[in-house]
């Protein structure tokens, strides 16, 4: 079967993609091949107590579909239900194609066209073609999550879960829990498992940087009520773009104010009684991600007692808990592994050009899109320092640019190409976090310059994605007419 356009996942990027590419490209053939049997990506597989977002629903929303909820910061099944609503009111569900994990991507220069293998969850074999390939797969392994296994595991007689694997139904009530980690997702479980379980620790190597930020926008709302709703959700998405970027800006040009200035805003939700060190920690704001926390709950679950957080490194797991570093022992029932994704770029899906394998590793990332050296291939990376969407959006609008660029012109392939000796791979990752570490040798690099170099900047990469030229001279164009003399 042949498109014109495949796009590879059916999450946030994936529905963004199919929506752009009918609003854009109507001429253009295409379709979403989704390896699970449903659509949402990470807001259908995760399902562990109090999955929400942390960024706000106005940039976590697309710009072409309005977040109409009261919530800003908004719970795992909302968000999921905004994705289907929005899959259906397009269309964009018909275009699907569940239960098809891509396998292999094989790109011909002379036929300028993608072979892509796909494995059925039937466990047949199929074989699809395109002109183009979207990868919009996400950027971690949906089979497991990161964990690092710690001595003695099999000794534990309680329950060990990680939240990427949450057992329906699990019922924590009376229990005493370990919550293993300092991240996005412990801070969400911490509060969340308070409302039946007996009490719960976070236990975190070292702490995170946690701002309280209200659940609800009034800005948000109160422009809801007076505006059409399309008007009222673009202005608070710029709103809260600037307010972004406003913040990051202080924070990465006077780290230490910043820094003072969360700790000291953590502890005023803390109160005197619970030390500020937990929430102290090592790096400057952004250096990896800020956690947010609607309404302050992290901080009301400690203050009030149901919560504690306690910082040590394990040194083993016994039958009745974990022993720590400090030779401290902490007694439970259940422990929660929020240890981390595994990196997976690509969809794990095996490319290769003209026959030689694509190292994913040792490509650069041509303006955060495309991939040097390989043909007609495009991948969806949101932002660490705002939300996924606004980068999936403007690099939709781009795919869409390429593509009716190409058409115009004549053009059967573009591939980015570094030709200048100055732009070299920089394999700084965008942010220290410990998955971006682990994943260093295997994620795509960027480059010391642009229009390879990211710079997680809303306003920069809408000005070079939506406006700046398709023809920069770091893409090369092949001519249709080359090709099918080639083919011919
Ligand atoms: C718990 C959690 C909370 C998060 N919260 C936020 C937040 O608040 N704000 C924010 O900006 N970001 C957040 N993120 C990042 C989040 O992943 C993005 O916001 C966004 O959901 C990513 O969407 P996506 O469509 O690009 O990828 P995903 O949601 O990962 O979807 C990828 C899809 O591709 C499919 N797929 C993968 N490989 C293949 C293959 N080989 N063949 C076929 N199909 C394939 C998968 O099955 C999946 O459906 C969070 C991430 C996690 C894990």
């Amino acid at each position: 079967m042949h498109f014109d356009v495949l796009v590879v996942g059916a999450g946030i990027s994936g529905i963004g993609a199919g929506y752009h590419l009918q609003a854009r490209c109507p001429g253009k053939t295409y379709a979403i091949l989704e390896a699970r049997e449903r659509l949402g990506g990470t807001w259908d597989l995760f399902k562990y107590p109090g999955i929400r977002s942390d960024s706000d629903m106005y940039t976590l929303g697309f710009s072409f579909r309005p977040w109409t909820e009261p919530q800003a910061i908004a719970d795992g099944p909302a968000i999921l239900k905004y994705l289907r609503e929005t899959a259906e009111a397009y269309g964009i569900d018909r275009k699907i194609r569940y239960g098809r994990k891509v396998v292999r991507a094989s790109w011909s220069s002379e036929a300028a066209l993608w072979t892509v293998d796909v494995t059925t969850s039937d466990g047949r074999s199929e074989q699809w073609t395109c002109s183009f390939l979207q990868m919009c797969s996400g950027y971690y392994d949906y089979d497991a999550g990161y964990m690092p296994g710690w001595p003695g595991m099999e000794r534990f007689k309680g329950r060990i879960v990680h939240p990427q694997a949450w057992p329906k139904d699990f019922d924590y009530a009376g229990a005493r829990v370990v919550v293993i980690g300092s991240g996005a997702t412990a801070v969400t479980l911490v509060p969340a498992m308070t409302d039946t379980a007996a009490h719960v620790t976070m236990l975190q190597r070292s702490p995170t940087y946690v701002v309280a930020r209200p659940a609800i926008d009034p800005i948000a709302n109160w422009l809801h009520r007076r505006l059409p709703e399309t008007v009222a959700h673009g202005l608070a998405r710029w709103k809260n773009i600037l307010l972004q970027m406003y913040f990051y800006r202080i924070a990465r040009r006077q780290p230490e104010r910043a820094k003072q200035g969360i700790i000291r805003m953590a502890q005023a939700e803390l109160g005197p009684e619970v030390d500020v060190r937990h929430f102290t920690p090592r790096y400057f704001p952004w250096d990896q991600r800020l956690c947010l926390v609607p309404d302050g709950d992290l901080f009301k679950a400690i203050r009030d007692g149901r919560a504690d957080v306690v910082t040590d490194e394990i040194d083993s797991f016994s039958e009745t808990g974990v022993r720590l570093r400090s030779g401290a022992d902490l007694t439970a029932d259940v422990i929660v592994t929020a240890t981390g994704l595994k990196m997976k770029p690509a969809g794990g899906i095996a490319v290769t050009v003209d026959g030689a394998a694509v190292d994913f590793g040792k490509t650069m990332n041509y303006k955060g899109v495309m991939y040097s050296d390989i043909p007609n291939f495009g991948s969806t990376f949101g932002y660490t320092n705002a939300s996924w969407t606004l980068k999936a959006d403007l690099t939709a609008e781009y795919l869409c640019r390429l593509i009716n660029f190409m058409d115009r012109r004549g053009y059967a392939a573009a591939t980015p190409r570094n030709t200048d000796p100055e732009t070299v791979p920089d394999a700084t990752p965008p942010l220290n976090s410990g998955y971006f570490q682990r994943g260093a040798d295997i994620m795509p690099k960027q480059g010391s310059k642009a229009p390879w170099k990211l710079y997680q900047n809303y306003a920069r990469d809408l000005m070079s994605l939506r406006f700046g030229r398709v023809d920069d001279g770091t893409v090369v164009f092949t001519p249709r007419a080359e090709v099918s003399r080639k083919s011919a």
